[in-house]
């Protein structure tokens, strides 16, 4: 006979925001924060990390507005401080003011770190973890105790470490999360004392938080899972401290697609928001301004690549005799460096993804393809881009008007002494536009020569400009690319609408003007497309 089991219920943590924030050269605003929340919440993360209200202003802004995710959005913050009332402690008091579903507390575990870094003794350390959590839990938050040092601490003294675990449980929290804070446990040390902590703590309350310092955290996770932990804690693309995070972007798949995990848990990633794990993965990167990871697991450029040869006449034949898992279940894509056949595929997929429809024999995909090689060859990023992606395939496929033409521009930079005698630096641009029989100069300053343009070309644009007058550009990046003989600038920008869409264009060329020039313009194009201009 046959027994079917329930599926258990594993969640997933995801601390970008707070952990991934402690990543050398990452520094979140607001937009990024409230864009990435979004994107895991889209994603079906359970519980989305934001940051430490009180700490910083970008955090204390982020959690003075219920932001209204689906997710349950989670503060950081310390316990009471030894020797404080729960009720006079203004780091606790900022916590639970913070508009946020659940509260997560960071505790000692370690009595060593007690001693010596808190100076305090273990009872105060007990008595704080039970008062804290008592005071989030009367304000109506979900708690959860993060106990750093965990393992460390357990292997120095194992009842204190689980005292301060049973503490939490005791007084409600949810969750009880056992943290490798130093990153030096390894998957054998994590999985046993798993095994004991959950004769302690049912193993559906407990989390584990690893760090990646031997290159294992995503084992880690795995093995306390195995234990029978049911929370992972970590990051997207395993940002973090020193050497990251566990990587929930190679969790995600693991948990999904193996049959050791996907037969016995369930996740709040359902199937088809998988397919979009790897777009998510670069689009932080692109969000950094760094250049993805080719080499990332699942997700990574080169993660099914082959090169010609007899592998990839073998993968023509059945792809599953050199593959893992199928790269479309994490929306990857196969890539065999020879094949006209694949590429097609490639664009077909991105086509369907901005939501275009063409027969899939149509010979224009060919031309597309083609254009998408060459100008991807120089520099151009449309995975990146969806806006100037969508309207390189309109263009292609026939269907973007004309809708007028810069005959020309000019912008000027200026240095000089002002009235008061103080240095300034002046810009100005203007811009000639035709539309129709029309023609147009607008001329504006800014605070640099990108602003000055984007004002003057965004001015005066007769019968087309109440579709553009909610546009605003809402980001602007600039990476430089060292292809072949001659530095490139890639100029990416995000614009929003007046209904609050997002989109992204992409400019390539040598002069960094030029290059913000062709996303501005595809920018504008774009929202004249979305809101259905007439030609
Ligand atoms: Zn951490």
């Amino acid at each position: 006979m046959v027994k079917l089991m329930a599926r258990e219920r594993l969640y997933l943590f995801d601390t970008t925001l707070r952990d991934g924030a402690q990543t050398n050269g990452v520094d979140f605003t607001l937009a990024d924060k409230l864009a990435i929340a979004s994107m895991l919440d889209d994603l079906g993360i359970d519980y989305v990390e934001g940051g430490y209200p009180g700490a910083n202003p970008t955090d204390t802004e982020l959690f003075g507005t219920d932001r209204g995710f689906g997710t349950t959005f989670t503060a950081f913050g310390m316990t009471r401080r030894p020797g404080r009332s729960a009720s006079n402690d203004p780091g606790l008091a900022a916590l639970l003011e913070a508009k946020s579903d659940a509260i997560c507390f960071v505790a000692k575990s370690w009595d060593y770190h007690v001693k010596v870094a808190l100076e305090t003794t273990e009872e105060e350390n007990l008595a704080s973890i039970h008062d804290s959590i008592r005071a989030a839990k009367a304000k109506g938050r979900e708690v959860l105790l993060d106990c750093e040092h965990f393992f460390d601490g357990y292997k120095a003294n194992p009842k204190f470490a689980l005292a301060c675990a049973k503490a939490a449980y005791d007084e409600g929290a949810r969750w009880v999360v056992l943290c490798d804070t130093n990153g030096g446990t390894l998957p054998n040390e994590v999985e046993s004392i798993v095994r004991e902590v959950v004769k302690v703590i049912p193993g559906d309350h407990v989390g584990i938080h690893a760090h990646n310092d031997t290159e294992q955290a995503v084992a880690n996770s795995l093995a306390a899972v195995r234990a029978g932990a049911r929370q992972i804690q970590g990051t997207l693309n395993g940002l973090g401290e020193r050497c990251g995070n566990a990587n929930l972007v190679s969790i995600i798949p693991t948990l999904r697609l193996k049959p050791e995990f996907a037969e016995r848990f369930d996740i709040g990633v359902s199937e088809s928001a998988l397919k979009k794990l790897a777009h998510v993965s670069r689009t932080l990167d692109e969000r950094l301004n760094r250049a993805p990871n080719r080499h990332a697991p699942y997700v990574g450029e080169s993660a099914f690549a082959t090169k010609a040869g007899i592998h990839a006449s073998a993968i023509m034949k059945d792809p599953a005799t050199y593959e893992h898992v199928a790269p479309e279940m994490i929306g990857n894509r196969r890539k065999v460096l020879v094949s006209e056949q694949a590429g097609k595929s490639n664009v077909l997929a991105e086509l369907e993804r901005v939501g275009i429809k063409v027969d899939k024999d149509d010979p224009r995909i060919g031309r597309l393809l083609e254009v998408v090689k060459e100008r991807e060859a120089i520099g151009y990023a449309y995975e990146a881009a969806d806006a100037s992606f969508e309207l390189l395939a309109r263009r292609t496929l026939g269907k973007v008007p004309n809708y007028f033409d810069v005959t020309q521009f000019d912008v000027n930079v200026e240095q000089r002494n002002n009235a008061k005698g103080q240095r300034v630096t002046v810009t100005m641009a203007v811009v000639k536009v035709r539309v129709g029989d029309d023609n147009m100069i607008s001329a504006a300053e800014g605070n640099g020569p990108v602003n000055a343009l984007d004002l003057a070309l965004r001015k005066d644009l007769g019968k087309y400009q109440k579709y553009i007058a909610g546009l605003k550009l809402t980001d602007y990046r600039v990476r430089i690319l060292n292809s072949g003989t001659e530095a490139v600038t890639r100029v990416l920008i995000e614009s929003e609408d007046e209904q609050g869409e997002r989109w992204t264009t992409v400019g390539v060329s040598p002069n960094i003007i030029d290059a913000s020039f062709q996303a501005l313009m595809d920018s504008i194009i774009f929202k004249l497309v979305k809101s259905g201009a007439p030609a």
